[in-house]
């Protein structure tokens, strides 16, 4: 890690206190989250609203950042990417499994995949059957979706028309896309006009957050139209490295900025943890709530003892079942260094061409087997055959599909390997550990296959690439899954709402049990994921959390029908 590594802890100089600002809230992280709490608490002028984010500023310069199809190059870079990876997982020969976690202004919205899917709305039927969680069903999380968004490709009940959040569609014109609607239908699979409005069963076109060509982070859409408000400071390379307490009231927060290597206190009324499901939970940890036996063990003071931060760790693992294509028409050549020049000029002067798109133009949720009530499996498809980290097996045109189970039963943890914050927690997902996500990862590359098998591909179809004509029973599938499986980066739960033992979160004030001034809105208060990509399920959670926080009368309840299997 970089200079920040065994801070001890410093008691103040009186030099320091003189210098101690006051704000109203402190919120830990300018990511996805954090973005839209910014927005929201400092319309309020008389509140004053600090955010601290340890990455850089998303500059205007960097094309990284900003160009849709450059996404592989942040991903695994220390200038973009918390860059954590988890412990040996034991159902997969003990491969850690690379998690890239966003560093940088706008957090992992500024460097994730673009995909805007708002999940099933059973999912959110699911949080509000918890205990505690009556008011997070989707009948009130749907307004709040709404708010958020300005949908371009549908008007209707379902979306937002008028919110931060552009969503657009990609053209998916390639020749492939078309041969991919053909083929889950003639797999005996649906279309779907919109996967996030009545029905997200079936195959359709995805929306994506791409705006005239250039990524529409939370930072561009939330955080630098509001940037030259008087009551909101934005620091940037500003790291929290832990909460200050005086008995269990958070009055603010210790911080390194820059390359100080040297630790200051803030104080704030409230503090408000958005740091993302694996840095929230660290932090607190750190300050001293959880688990109190981990915490002893550590020799860190219990401030709260809280068994759930840490606990429930949830993702979604996802393979790339791979062709090689025998017409020149995926987008490979686009990849090309000699291409580069031209795609990116195009880029450039016009915001068009093949850099301008996520290429996550379609893809569709399937269920894989009669037990479950809704979509288990998601699908995207791509036209070209390419893993994230940028290489291609075909070394030519192909095409792939990314799936996995959605849903899995498989839960995880992240625990404190030390008391020094630069040391990333020990996480474990536990992937593979059940029948139930065994079951749905052989049912997965069997529908997988099957969609890629049918006739409509046969004029382009030059053969399976991975996992290739060798892996056929479900012994060698589940082998092929345990050593090829990617994160989708999805990491989600570890601080989740509700109030039952294992609950970190009030679900209707986002306080952190236990405490007072203390409170967790992002991806970690999941109580389970959802049924796709989680970025636009963490933006309604900051939406709606905005609303708790700052007082204001919740949006009423949209009582609007969705689609459920076996009912008209
Ligand atoms: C590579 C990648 C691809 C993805 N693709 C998609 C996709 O296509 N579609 C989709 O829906 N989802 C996608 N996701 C997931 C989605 O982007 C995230 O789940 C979501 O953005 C998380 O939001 P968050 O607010 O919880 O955390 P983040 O957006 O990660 O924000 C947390 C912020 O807090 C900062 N921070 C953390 N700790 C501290 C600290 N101690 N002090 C100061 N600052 C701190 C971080 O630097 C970061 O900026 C992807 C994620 C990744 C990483």
């Amino acid at each position: 890690m970089e200079v920040l590594a065994n801070i001890p802890f410093v008691a103040p100089s009186a030099e320091q206190k003189k210098m101690t600002i006051d704000y109203d809230t402190i919120i830990v992280g300018g990511g996805s989250a954090g973005c839209v709490l910014a927005n929201r608490l400092s319309a309020d002028r008389g509140h004053s609203v600090l955010v601290l984010e340890a990455g850089r500023p998303d500059s205007w310069w960097d094309i990284f950042l900003h160009m849709p199809a450059a996404l592989t190059y942040p991903i695994g870079s220390r200038h973009y990417d918390w860059l954590y990876a988890s412990e040996p997982e034991p159902f997969m020969h003990n491969r850690r499994v690379s998690h890239g976690r966003g560093k940088i202004l706008g957090g992992s919205s500024s460097i994730n995949g673009m995909i805007f899917q708002r999940g099933n709305p059973l999912d959110y039927e699911r949080w509000g059957a918890d205990p505690g969680m009556a008011r997070w069903d989707y009948a009130h999380c749907l307004p709040y979706f709404k708010r958020m968004e300005r949908s371009i490709a549908v008007q209707s009940d379902y979306r937002g028309s008028d919110g931060p959040l552009e969503l657009e569609r990609g053209p998916a014109q390639n020749p492939l896309f078309g041969a991919f609607f053909e083929a889950v239908q003639q797999a005996g699979y649906t279309l779907t006009d919109d996967v996030n409005g009545y029905k997200q069963e079936g195959f359709a076109p995805f929306d994506r957050n791409i705006r005239h060509g250039r990524r529409l982070s939370a930072a561009r859409a939330y955080l630098h139209p509001v940037m030259p408000r008087q009551n909101l400071t934005v620091k940037t390379r500003a790291f929290v490295t832990r909460i200050l307490f005086e008995g269990r009231r958070a009055v603010g927060v210790e911080v390194v900025e820059g390359n100080s290597g040297y630790p200051r206190q803030i104080r704030a009324g409230r503090v408000i943890c958005a740091g993302g499901a694996i840095n929230s939970p660290h932090l607190l940890l750190l300050s001293g709530v959880g688990p109190a036996a981990e915490l002893e063990a550590l020799r860190i003071p219990v401030v709260q003892d809280l068994p759930g931060v840490g606990a429930n760790l949830q993702d979604h693992l996802e393979v790339y079942v791979q062709h090689a294509c025998t017409q020149p028409v995926s987008v490979y050549p686009a990849l090309q260094w000699y291409n580069k020049p031209w795609v990116g000029a195009q880029w450039l002067f016009l915001r068009r061409g093949p850099a301008a798109t996520n290429h996550f133009e379609a893809g569709g949720f399937v269920r894989s087997n009669d037990d479950v009530a809704y979509p288990n499996l998601m699908f995207h498809f791509l036209p070209v055959a390419i893993r994230y980290d940028g290489t291609s097996p075909s070394g030519g045109h192909g095409y792939q599909v990314h799936v996995g189970p959605m849903y899995s039963d498989a839960r995880g943890s992240l625990t404190l390997r030390s008391t020094d914050p630069t040391v990333h927690p020990a996480l474990r997902f536990n992937y593979l550990s059940t029948e139930q996500d065994r079951r749905e990862w052989v049912e997965a590359i069997h529908v997988a296959r099957t969609i890629l098998r049918q006739p409509a591909f046969a004029p382009y179809d030059g053969g399976e690439i991975s996992p290739g004509p060798g892996v056929q029973s479900d012994a060698e599938i589940l082998d092929w899954v345990a050593r090829d499986g990617e994160t989708a980066y999805h990491p989600s739960c570890t601080c989740k709402m509700g109030t039952d033992a294992m609950a970190v979160v009030d679900p209707d004030s986002m306080q952190v049990h236990g405490v007072e001034g203390l409170f967790v809105v992002d991806a970690s208060v999941f109580p389970y994921v959802t049924n796709a990509n989680i970025y636009a399920p963490t933006m309604m959670v900051a939406e709606k959390a905005a609303d708790l926080l700052a007082g204001s009368t919740p949006l009423p309840p949209a009582s609007v029908a969705f689609y459920r299997h076996g009912t008209r």
